[in-house]
């Protein structure tokens, strides 16, 4: 017993190869492993670099993965949860909080849209919207697509498209899912039996897909001639990741409701769904609810990260910068793709994209893959030349070796 005590003694004085190690054996007997975790510990950010416990600096092109848009601990954010966390951290939605009015009103002049519910992660922001499609259709089936990625809990993984995901939690409530960027697939899955087709607006799990903008316009119709609702997930597309506030802007396009977390409060856990007033008011009181929802400090954190976007033009600055990062990429590497919007980049290869992001990691560089043959690059919008140059000429040189 007391050996074993010593093993989890994590924080006894020891280097960082040794404190990584010793967590990363931990972890297997304490926490849940639905994770393949990469092998570094970390332990601060800035910008868009992290920091592991040996003090090794990364450029971050994970990023929370499309999360600190405005960078790790930005100062206006922590500022802002520091004031707010002296004030009150939590109180019920039992009783009005002015951050969170404050925040819902900020995001309808963004949006166009006219009401929000605040949650706490992507999937719940997705589940309200299916909760609110529901109602207003007084219908049950869903249209998603192919390669989507709308959440991991019981209702919003019916809408996600992986079989390897779903297949072991039936009974789901499934969608149909029909080719993306597909208007006539869409038109013919879609019926007076439907309550709502949900769609990103660029894929992002799936592999980084632009649909071209009349496809989103064609689902608004489509959904318009049945009577369902269109949903859009901007959970990963939203808060200038795309190089617009958000990725609905592309085809200029107004759902019924849209969903919003991961860039929304500057890295603390927050969703929100928004909705459009003509379908908002069939949710009465009681219909739907959360405990931490719109909480005053994580409102706080989302009311400083969406000032910074704005005062640092980083939506602009995604628009500049991604379109550099995907001109040096395609000068510089030898890809089968290279494709996105604003610094929502996807990297098709014909390599082994998890042994590169392993082999990039080992130079300093945090990249993810959304499958064997696709790099995902979502770095913070505050992200320099110099940085993306590092990336690239990592990748290349990965390339070049034997
Ligand atoms: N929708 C989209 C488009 C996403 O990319 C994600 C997360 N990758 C989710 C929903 C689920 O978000 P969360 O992990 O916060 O539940």
């Amino acid at each position: 017993k007391g050996e074993e005590k010593a093993t989890v003694n994590l924080n006894a004085e020891s280097s960082g190869a040794e404190r990584t190690a010793r967590i990363a054996e931990v972890e297997r007997k304490s926490v849940v492993q639905t994770y393949t975790r990469q092998p570094i510990l970390l332990v601060r950010g800035s910008g868009a670099r992290v920091w592991d416990a040996s003090g090794r600096e990364y450029i971050d092109f994970v990023a929370g993965v499309a999360v600190n848009n405005v960078g790790h601990c930005h100062a206006s954010v922590v500022e802002a949860i520091r004031q707010q966390a002296k004030e009150l951290i939590h109180t019920s939605n039992l009783y009005y909080t002015e951050n969170q009015v404050l925040l819902a009103e900020e995001l309808k002049a963004l949006t166009g849209m006219d009401r929000a519910f605040f949650c706490n992660s992507g999937a719940e922001s997705v589940e309200a919207a299916l909760k609110l499609a529901r109602k207003a259709t007084g219908r049950s089936k869903i249209v998603a697509a192919i390669h989507s990625f709308h959440g991991r809990t019981l209702g919003s993984l019916g809408a996600t498209y992986k079989p390897m995901y779903r297949e072991p939690f039936r009974p789901l409530q499934e969608a149909d899912f029909v080719p993306f960027d597909d208007p006539e697939a869409l038109a013919a899955a879609v019926s007076t039996e439907t309550s709502a087709v949900i769609l990103e607006p660029v894929q992002g799990e799936g592999g980084v897909h632009v649909p071209k903008p009349r496809y989103l316009r064609a689902a608004r119709e489509i959904c318009d001639d049945c009577g369902a609702l269109f949903i859009l997930d901007e959970v990963q597309t939203g808060f200038g990741r795309t190089g617009k506030w958000f990725g609905k802007e592309h085809s200029g396009v107004m759902p019924d409701a849209m969903t919003l977390a991961k860039g929304i409060a500057g890295g603390l856990p927050m969703g929100a769904m928004l909705a459009a007033e003509s379908v908002s008011d069939v949710f009465k009181r009681g219909d739907h609810a959360s405990t931490f929802g719109g909480g005053p400090l994580v409102s706080a954190a989302a009311l400083a990260s969406i000032g910074a976007i704005r005062e640092e033009r980083l939506v602009e600055r995604s628009e500049e910068m991604g379109r550099y990062l995907r001109s040096r990429l395609s000068e510089e590497i030898d890809a089968i793709d290279v494709r996105g919007l604003g610094l929502m980049v996807g990297v098709e290869l014909a390599a082994n994209c998890p042994e590169i992001v392993n082999r990039a990691r080992e130079r300093g560089v945090l990249l993810n893959a959304t499958s064997d043959h696709v790099l995902r690059m979502v770095p913070p919008l505050v992200v320099g030349r110099g940085e993306i140059d590092r990336v690239v000429k990592v990748l290349g040189e990965i390339q070049r070796e034997p």
